[in-house]
């Protein structure tokens, strides 16, 4: 099975062949459908216009639901990504990466998980000593940064080397599953570089205007932001 979205965060559209029909369950040799997984919402759409409701992983399988339909292993399918959705995915992806970055250089905060929505997404930092007034000058130069873009690339790498790559110190290449054996590094040029199997925009001038909209203490040094874009 080939991950398209892996190489190609644009692809709208692709054909593919179905290979295994299990009730709702299809999955095809090659998909542009992102499956759900790392706090990132999975891609809608339509496979030879059924709907596709959700899109999971499953031990590298990539598993599409789809409502009533009629597909059989060995058809020809054609799928088509639900473009308003992902990219908006793309674009509050693209923003934690800049945004953490610019809260651990600041604020020495490490970013411990998070979710992405279409309307508001949450990131999870561990700060030790929290500032607002920091936090909100961290914020403008993350948009500063936006506004004067950069581009994004990704290149595949060797995991040994990868372990001895400094500047992915907070991405903990040690904590990805031994049997993962190329790591996808995600750079922006002349910003950040991270470990990341999500789905990106090409210029971080993409983005638009981060705006945080509340921020929650989840116990000593550990706070909740969550933003929009704008
Ligand atoms: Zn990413």
């Amino acid at each position: 099975m080939e991950a398209l979205y892996l190489k190609d965060c644009y692809l709208k559209e692709f054909g593919a062949e179905v290979t295994s029909v299990n009730g709702n369950e299809i999955e095809l040799d090659r998909t542009a459908f992102y499956p759900e997984s790392g706090g990132q919402l999975c891609d809608l759409g339509t496979l030879n216009n059924h709907e596709v409701v959700h899109v999971r992983k499953d031990k590298g399988r990539i598993i599409h639901e789809v409502k009533d339909h009629d597909l059989k292993a060995g058809d020809e399918v054609r799928g088509i990504i639900d473009w308003e959705r992902r990219y908006k995915m793309m674009r509050m992806h693209t923003a934690v990466h800049v945004l953490s970055k610019v809260v651990w250089e600041d604020l020495g905060g490490e970013i411990s998980g998070g979710q992405l929505g279409l309307e508001e997404s949450r990131d999870d930092y561990t700060i030790p000593e929290f500032d607002r007034e920091k936090l909100g000058q961290a914020v403008k130069k993350a948009n500063l940064l936006i506004d004067k873009g950069a581009e994004v690339s990704f290149e595949f790498m060797p995991r040994e080397r990868a372990d001895k790559e400094p500047d992915l110190i907070r991405t903990k290449v040690n904590l990805i599953p031994l049997f993962v054996k190329t790591i996808r590094v995600v750079k922006i040029k002349g910003l950040d570089m991270q470990a990341c199997a999500g789905t990106h925009v090409k210029n971080i001038n993409e983005i638009g205007r981060i705006v945080i909209t509340r921020a929650q203490n989840k116990g000593k040094n550990n706070r909740r932001l969550y933003f929009t874009l704008q």
